[in-house]
């Protein structure tokens, strides 16, 4: 084997490396599932943890967070509309299922 070979042989094992990593960094960044009842933040999980949240509203009302998989849903409420329930799970940094007759929002915020 010759110099040049190895250097392109590190090289290429450096890029690849790089590419690996940065497809697990975008694969499964660190995100927050924050919930907002009007404007005021009342719970914030970790979307890489699996767990089932019941979400009482101050005016008696409830909303059910589902965290499964790396994605975040609504899987039951109370509210008038559904909109929520029929809301697609999210998943990415600045996605958001809101609410609106329980005035909540459920937004993915990326963590720095
Ligand atoms: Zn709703």
């Amino acid at each position: 084997m010759k110099k040049g070979d190895l250097i392109l042989l590190v090289l290429t094992a450096v890029c690849t490396i790089g590419v690996i990593a940065g497809f697990l960094w975008f694969k499964k960044p660190a995100i927050d599932c924050v919930v907002y009842e009007k404007n005021e933040e009342i719970g914030r999980y970790p979307l890489n943890t699996d767990t089932t949240v019941r979400i009482e509203t101050s005016d008696g009302h409830y909303n059910i967070l589902k965290i499964e998989n790396g994605e975040a849903s609504v899987c039951e409420s109370d509210c008038a509309n559904q909109i929520c329930v029929n809301t697609k799970a999210a998943n990415k940094a600045g996605d958001t299922i809101i609410c609106l007759p329980h005035k909540i929002s459920v937004i993915l915020e990326g963590r720095r």
